[in-house]
Order: C-alpha cells, then structure tokens, then sequence
C-alpha cells in the first residue's frame, strides 16, 4: 500500500481542490514510494490565508522568546526520538547514504533546531541611546509576519530546519513548499510540529509544483517575505515576481566551489578532503569541491592521491550502511551530468576516471553515475564554469598566486572555497581576495549552527544558520520617547 500524504494547512490535513495527485520515485530502485497532493493557486491561497490569520490574530507572534523556545525544544527532542524514522525516509525518497542521513543531515539539523531556540533568546541589540538630547530609543527586532519558504531536494528536510524554525523562533508564521521531488520528510515533520505545540496555522505545508504553487508564494500580496534555496535561475524570477509587492528575499542559490592546493598542503588531507568534498551527496551540494586548482609542482601526485580514494568509494543501494554514493535525484538530472561529461570531452578535458552508469547490478536500477573526474580542464570549459550539480570533478593545474585567485574568481558564482596551505599567511592573503560567502582553510564542507552559510554574486544573498539567519526574518523597528516633552508644555 503506498502511502498517500495531504497538504497540511491550518493544522489539518488537507486534500488538493482539484483533485490531483503525483507520484513520488525512490531514486535508487525507481519505484513509486508515495502519492502526495498535486496543489495549485486556490490551495496555497488557503495556506496563506491560515498564516495570515495566525499572525495577525493568533498568540504565536505575541508569545514571549521564551515560551517559543519551549515549544520549539520540544520540535527537536521528537525530532530526535524519530531520527531513525526520518532518515531512512530521507534516503529513500532522496537517495542520499543512510549513513549521511542518520549521522549527518537529520542529528545537524536538531542541532540547529536547538540552537535557534536558544539563541533567538539571547539576540542583542542596541536597546537604547541616548544621542537626541530630548529623548531616548529603543531599537527592536520585531517579527516580519508571513514568510514562504521554498525548498529544494538535495537536503529536504534540513534545508526545510534552516528556514522554517528561525522564522517561527522569531514570532512569523510560514507557509513551506518542498521541491516536488522530495516532500516526504518535511511531511512527516508535520506531524512533529503538531506534537510539540506548535499552534495549527504557524507552520502550513503545501506540494505542487513551482510554477504554480510557488509562484504564488512569491506573487502573493499577503506574503511578506521569501526564503528561497535553489538554483539560480529560479532565484532571479522569484526575485523579479517578488519585486511585484515589493517583499524582502533571501536567495541560497546555485555555486561551484573552488579547492585551491598549494604545493606545500598536505596532500593525505586535501586528497581525503576533495573526495569527500567532490562526491557529497552524489555531488548534488551546493558547496561541493568542484573545480580542483592544483599546483603544478604537486599536480599530479594529488591526482593520484584523488583517484586512488574515489576508487575505493562504494556507489549503490543507500540503504547499505557502507554505501558512500547513492543515485542522482531523477532520470533527467542524470542525462544533465552525463551531457555535461560529453561537453567535458569534446571540449578536451582529459576524462581518467567513471563518465558512464555503474555496471554492478546493484545500479541497474536507479539513477547511479560513477564518480567521475577530469584533469587538464581549462578554465573556460563548460565544466568549469558551470553548476553541473552531480559527481563530477574537474581538476586545473596553476603556477602563479595571482592567476589561482583570479581564475577561482572567475565565475558566476560565490558561495563557497576552500585553501590548502600550511603557510597561515598565504591562506589569509588569498582568502582576503576570494569573492565567495565561505571559505575553509585546509578543509572543505564544515558547517556550525553558530555559523553563517550564504552566498556572493549569483550563489544570492541573505544568510542561512547563526544570528544572521534569525535576523533575517525580522523587522528593524525604531521607537522614540521623548523624555522632554513635559518642559515643552
Ligand atoms: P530549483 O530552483 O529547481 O527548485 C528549488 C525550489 O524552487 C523547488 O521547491 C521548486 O519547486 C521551486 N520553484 C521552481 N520554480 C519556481 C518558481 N517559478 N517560483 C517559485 N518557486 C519555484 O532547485 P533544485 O533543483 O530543487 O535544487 C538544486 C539547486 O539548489 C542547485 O542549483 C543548488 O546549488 C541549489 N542549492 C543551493 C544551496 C545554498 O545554500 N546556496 C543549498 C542547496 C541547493
């Protein structure tokens, strides 16, 4: 029996108006896993009418960080007791390694969750001053009102932490589209909210697809603000459509992370480093290693160091603990990676390892591609200048700083790099000139509640994680007392 799942609107489950359902596909054996609402403008309208009302008449924004706090605890002690739960749903409706999902995305994103709790208590500002001789100030962040929160499938339900609870730690309420492909999770998260508290209409839950269901998240005049993560594209026309009604965005798009080795890294580390940081995810990971620039005194040990690792990576069913890649998300991104190989050869980059679907039988179902890697790509090639989004390493030798630094520049993007040196001072000085939102020094991927994750340039702009993120979803209110008004009258 194949699980059907609802819109969860108003805190009831709720069937499309039309009628219409779609499937959901395990990527890995391609079958159907679920059938979930197909939704459209006139259910998402209910959505956003439950937020709305729940933030201009209900107790959620009026209660004290405190008492959110409490509940949103609560959020992340259920959250923890069905981890299991969640993570295998995870990795069957996404296809990432059980592994990555059981100790990577679902324990990180109760981190968060309880960091968001905590920290939305403890926010600072300046409360105060005492700069107009006739008065005196407070300065406060207020809730926005309603935030609409756009997902997409490569960490479903983690990406769906990120936005969902700093909005509502801060008093909004949201109304949340997962990526078509990947609604399982977030759907059973649902479930979590109603447990823990969560008043009905704080948090409401819409599938379908962004044509529909999304652009009027963004187009709606009652919506206040838009949290987005994915590619660029999408950001630029939820940004032209959301300049409509004038809303406040937060884009985390698309990016290709450059791995810049010196000739004095540790090659053991930054070798470990790039596979794991190449073929995270199948690749599918907005902060992947990408494009690997490699000094060419050191150029092709690294290599060597980098292919023997990958060939120890075992590529299959991400329901087997020991799997380090599971399959692409869909059949059509595959042939996206594999066109994207083809353009790699003809362009003349020198393909050395995978290129092709795997040919163990475990893959024969499923969207499998091999880990793959060019060498000797040129900084032009499509391969290098583009998000192919799956896994696909392109490596470029570099002799001169200077050139490194502007080649890693050279590109649309500027979400994430990293720099292996042991010279602290050359880390810094090249860090300094990078123009992306994150850099890590001798090591790729590590991210903190405590710390800001965001982009430069077409990667977007706004923060998820750390303060930062909890203060993108408020409001800078000024208030002014007079306190010389009784010697005026
Ligand atoms: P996508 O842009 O296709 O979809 C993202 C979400 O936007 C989905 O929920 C989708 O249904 C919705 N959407 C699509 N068209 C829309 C429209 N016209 N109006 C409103 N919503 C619309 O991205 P994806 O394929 O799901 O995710 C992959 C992309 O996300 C990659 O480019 C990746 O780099 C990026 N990403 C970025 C980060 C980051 O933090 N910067 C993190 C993860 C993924």
């Amino acid at each position: 029996m194949i699980h059907q799942y609802r819109h969860y609107i108003n805190g009831q489950w709720i069937e499309s108006t039309s009628g219409e359902t779609f499937d959901i596909i395990n990527p890995s054996s391609e079958e159907v896993i679920a059938e979930v609402q197909e939704g459209n403008e006139n259910d998402t309208k209910s959505a956003i009418d439950a937020a709305r009302d729940a933030f201009d008449k209900g107790s959620w924004p009026t209660l004290t960080p405190s008492e959110r706090a409490r509940i949103i605890l609560r959020v992340a002690e259920f959250s923890e007791k069905k981890l299991e739960e969640l993570a295998k749903l995870e990795t069957i409706n996404q296809g990432k390694p059980i592994k990555m999902s059981r100790t990577s995305d679902l324990p990180f994103g109760i981190d968060n969750i309880r960091f968001f709790a905590g920290a939305s208590r403890a926010l600072e500002g300046i409360s105060s001053n005492e700069f107009l001789a006739t008065g005196t100030s407070l300065i406060r962040r207020e809730p926005l009102g309603l935030v609409s929160c756009i997902i997409p499938w490569n960490y479903p339900w983690m990406i769906s932490v990120w936005k969902i609870i700093p909005a509502i730690a801060m008093g909004n309420t949201v109304v949340v589209k997962p990526a078509s492909q990947t609604p399982l999770t977030l759907l059973e998260f649902a479930n979590i909210l109603q447990e823990a508290g969560v008043p009905k209409g704080v948090v409401n839950i819409v599938t379908g697809p962004g044509k529909t269901v999304g652009e009027e998240l963004v187009k709606n005049p009652k919506v206040d603000m838009v949290t987005m993560t994915g590619s660029t594209e999408t950001g630029k026309n939820i940004m032209e459509l959301a300049s409509k009604t004038l809303k406040k965005v937060s884009l985390e798009l698309g990016g290709k992370a450059p791995f810049i080795v010196f000739d004095d890294a540790d090659i053991n580390a930054a070798s470990s480093s790039a596979v794991e940081g190449g073929f995270v995810n199948s690749g599918q990971d907005c902060t992947a290693a990408t494009r690997f620039y490699v000094h060419e005194s050191i150029y092709t040990k690294f290599i060597n160091a980098v292919v023997e690792k990958t060939r120890k990576l075992r590529v299959g069913d991400p329901l087997n603990d020991s799997t380090d890649m599971g399959p692409l998300i869909s059949a059509s991104h595959r042939t996206k990676v594999s066109q994207y190989v083809e353009i790699g050869k003809k362009e003349g980059a020198k393909l050395i390892l995978g290129g092709k679907i795997p040919d163990n039988t475990e893959c024969k179902r499923g969207f499998y591609y091999d880990p793959t890697i060019f060498t000797d790509a040129q900084q032009d090639m499509a391969i290098v200048q583009e998000e192919i989004f799956g896994p696909v390493l392109a490596i470029l030798p570099f002799r001169e700083t200077q050139d490194v630094i502007e080649k890693a520049n050279d590109i649309a993007y500027g979400l994430a790099g990293s720099v292996w040196t042991n010279d602290i001072t050359r880390a810094i000085k090249v860090t300094n000139q990078l123009r992306c939102g994150e850099v890590w020094i001798n090591n790729h991927l590590p991210l903190a509640s405590e710390l800001p994750h965001g982009g430069f340039k077409y990667s977007g702009f706004g923060k998820d994680l750390s303060v930062y993120a909890l203060h993108e979803y408020t409001e800078m209110r000024h208030i002014y007392i007079d306190t010389a008004f009784k010697t005026r009258n």
